[in-house]
């Protein structure tokens, strides 16, 4: 048996995507891969298995300073998009559950903070984002509304006489809540009718967190329940930004564009594994990986997963270019999610029945695929997106 052909930064990258990274970006994925590989792939199964974080696993990644690598700083080189973009991929590409974990602090919270903040908060709080002194999650999701959360958002802010705000409702499905330092949450200010953002350290008086049981997806990555009761935060811990659900869109296109990578990730992850799974099983006296019908699957993943980081790629190049469109990043994360569906099933396919193990990898990945084509806007809601844009009627109620 020949080996197999490979891309030159990631394996499954065929038409070499990936070199358009400059010698230092490669470098900071090396790095990250060396870490993943040995210092957090030996935890995944048994932590998937019983539904706990391994805690062993954050100084590592935290040491890696991925929202400024070092290796780019001794290079003189600016953090681009594209490699923030890759980061995710080679996150998901071991795990989504990790993709997810490092998402919450690099990706939604610091995002929040970014484009929510005023400068002179942004400035503040991204310094502490970076160095994790300050761990944040995004908490937007209610228990009774996710899909119309822009119009249907309950949670409350009050106004008080010396300036600060009381907030009172609840959140669901708010991922990395239960040791977060602070959770950015959205609640209607009782005033004005507008959607704000207040920064709530999670064990103000009055929070209760409760994680999320029985998964079956992303059993890693925790998720929590949150009710607030009359809990108090200063003006100054409100992001000044924020004014109306229209600047939450903002910060959800950059989100949306996250998770499209770690889709497009997830994917070289289920594909690289299938592919290693056939080519060491035998039946009828040969490889898996020689059958006519084997090999199909094998294309149709890998076409996924090349159409995938290709569209990502464009995304990200066009945002860098200072273009952000609502249905460009909801296409994105719409049909990556799509894909990632259709890849992972496949590799779990060719598994066969230890393909529903962990120990071929795609069980997890294939698991897992199912939280992400419903977080950060579901395949129905997303593709509502794009065709408002391209029919200009919405058709959302
Ligand atoms: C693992 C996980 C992690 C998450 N992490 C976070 C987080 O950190 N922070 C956060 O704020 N949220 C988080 N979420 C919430 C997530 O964004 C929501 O689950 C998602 O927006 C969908 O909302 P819902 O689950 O309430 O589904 P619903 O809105 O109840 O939708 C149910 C079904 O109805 C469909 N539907 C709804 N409206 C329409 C319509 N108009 N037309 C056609 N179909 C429709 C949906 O597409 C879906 O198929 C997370 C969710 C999961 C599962």
């Amino acid at each position: 048996m020949r080996e197999p052909v490979t891309g030159a930064v990631i394996p499954s990258d065929l038409y070499g995507f990936a070199e358009r990274l400059t010698e230092a970006e490669r470098t900071v994925l090396t790095e990250l891969r060396t870490v993943l590989e040995e210092q957090v792939r030996p935890h995944l199964n048994q932590h998937w298995d019983a539904a706990t974080f391994p805690d062993e696993i954050r100084q590592p990644l935290r040491d890696l300073r991925l929202m400024d690598p070092p290796a780019l700083k001794a290079a003189g080189e600016p953090v681009r998009d594209i490699l923030t973009g890759f980061r995710n991929f080679e996150l998901a590409r071991l795990d989504l559950n990790v993709g997810t974990y490092v998402n919450a602090q690099a990706g939604l919270f610091r995002t929040v903070c970014l484009l929510g903040g005023s400068p002179e908060q942004a400035e503040q709080l991204d310094a502490q984002i970076r160095d994790y002194t300050l761990n944040g999650v995004f908490a937007l999701t209610e228990p009774d509304h996710g899909s119309d959360v822009a119009g249907g958002l309950a949670t409350s802010a009050r106004r008080q006489s010396d300036g600060s705000w009381v907030i009172n409702g609840a959140k669901r499905w708010i991922g990395g809540a239960l040791e977060a330092d602070v959770l950015a949450t959205f609640a209607r200010d009782e005033d004005d009718g507008q959607v704000k953002c207040f920064l709530v350290p999670r064990t103000a008086e009055g929070m209760h967190l409760e994680k999320i049981h029985h998964k079956a997806s992303l059993r890693i990555m925790q998720n929590a329940h949150i009710t607030y009761t009359d809990v108090r935060v200063e003006e100054a811990d409100r992001l000044q930004g924020i004014s109306s659900f229209k600047d939450v869109s903002r910060c959800l296109r950059s989100m949306r564009s996250d998770v499209a990578w770690m889709a497009a990730g997830a994917q070289a992850g289920a594909f690289e594994a299938a592919q290693r799974y056939v080519r060491q099983r035998e039946q009828f006296g040969r490889p898996l990986a020689g059958f006519q019908l084997i090999q199909e699957k094998l294309a149709v993943m890998l076409g996924n997963l090349t159409a995938s980081l290709g569209m990502v790629v464009q995304l990200t190049e066009q945002q860098a270019q200072g273009i952000y469109r609502d249905e460009n990043s909801a296409l994105a994360k719409m049909f990556t999610s799509l894909r990632l569906r259709e890849t992972t099933a496949l590799a779990r396919e060719v598994c066969g029945g230890n393909g529903i193990t962990l120990d071929t990898d795609v069980a997890r990945f294939h698991a897992d695929a199912e939280a992400v084509y419903s977080y950060e806007g579901t395949h129905e809601v997303n593709a509502l997106i794009v065709g408002r844009a391209v029919t200009g009627v919405g058709a959302f109620v």
